[in-house]
């Protein structure tokens, strides 16, 4: 720290496990203050004098606000009498008389709301085949990775390759069954069949890979490996548990920024037995900001192995705003 005074952005995301666009705007909120606890000085933020207390009074005054807001909407889709009447209402008009156009003086829905079911069938394959890339890291967090020793740009030679993630957590192709099956302690032999579907139908990864091996995991010991493994018989492939997890760190989900999610997984993983030379899928359930898997390629490469390709279940990532 040069002067504690004084910080980049970035520096400021090795000192708070904050996201970098959350950083950004508690600034910018901050330097509109009048006077101003923070000032820009070229692309550092130094600190004045000026003491910064929380406007309390005011941000409940806007909470309730809000609540009182979401209250009215409820009101509103609840109310079973003339809609209009109500939003003339809520604007002050004191003797609204019914519009006979809406849902409630119609007795019925305004929009035709039934659905042809060869339409929702086609939606449902088309969501089932919605897979995304996961695009691998490249820059590390600088001061980041000091038991590994990885710095600035990796190596082109320990760079993933493009990956494939199924779908995204929760949603209406896959990701339904992956959110259920996770709390269910079980990935199903559906999902199985859907990977391998993606793999050899679609994606055709080229050169092929050889072996499967996965992230491994302190907590759920099973729950992975058991699916990399159904997955690697599935392909004809051999499943290796070439990964294992030496150190405890904190959830990855938990780290906020790239600073965190590279510090989170240094010195984690040890790399055991990978087939020399030999292209690799990396398996993995959930993909969130893609550290774990990009970590885990390079110490395979570094090991020796061949290309490695990440693999996930469903994605979690929300991106930064
Ligand atoms: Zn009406």
């Amino acid at each position: 720290m040069e002067n504690s005074d004084s910080l980049s952005i970035r520096s400021m995301e090795e000192q708070t496990n904050l996201r970098h666009g959350q950083i950004e705007k508690v600034l910018k909120l901050l330097s509109v203050e009048s006077p101003a606890p923070v000032i820009k000085d070229g692309s550092r933020w130094v600190r004045t004098p000026v003491p910064y207390k929380m406007d309390h009074a005011r941000i409940t005054h806007l909470t309730g606000q809000r609540v009182q807001e979401w209250q009215e909407v409820k009101k509103y889709l609840d109310n079973t009498n003339c809609k209009m009447t109500f939003l003339r209402r809520a604007l002050d008009d004191l003797d609204p008389t019914p519009c006979g156009k809406c849902s409630s003086c119609l007795g019925q829905p305004v929009i035709n709301i039934s659905v042809d079911p060869t339409l929702a069938h086609r939606a449902g394959t088309f969501l089932k085949h919605a897979e995304m890339v996961i695009t691998p890291k490249a820059q590390v967090a600088a001061n980041a990775f000091l038991d590994y020793g990885f710095r600035g740009n990796l190596p082109q030679k320990l760079r993933a390759q493009e990956g494939r993630v199924l779908s995204r957590w929760g949603d209406a192709g896959w990701g339904k069954m992956v959110a259920n099956n996770k709390h269910a302690g079980r990935f199903s032999d559906e999902l199985v069949e859907a990977i391998a579907e993606m793999i050899q139908q679609r994606w055709q990864p080229n050169p092929a890979p050889q072996w499967v091996c996965c992230v491994p995991s302190r907590y759920h010991s099973e729950l992975v490996p058991g699916f990399a493994q159904r997955l690697a018989d599935r392909l004809g492939l051999p499943f290796v548990d070439a990964v294992s997890k030496i150190k405890d760190n904190q959830p990855q989900k938990g780290q906020q920024n790239r600073f965190h999610q590279c510090r989170n997984l240094d010195g984690v993983f040890a790399v055991t037995q990978p087939y020399e030379g030999q292209a690799v899928l990396l398996v993995d359930d959930i993909v969130d900001s893609g550290w774990t898997l990009t970590v885990i390629a390079a110490l395979l490469q570094q090991a020796g192995s061949g290309l490695v390709y990440p693999i996930a279940l469903a994605s979690s990532s929300v991106k930064d705003s």
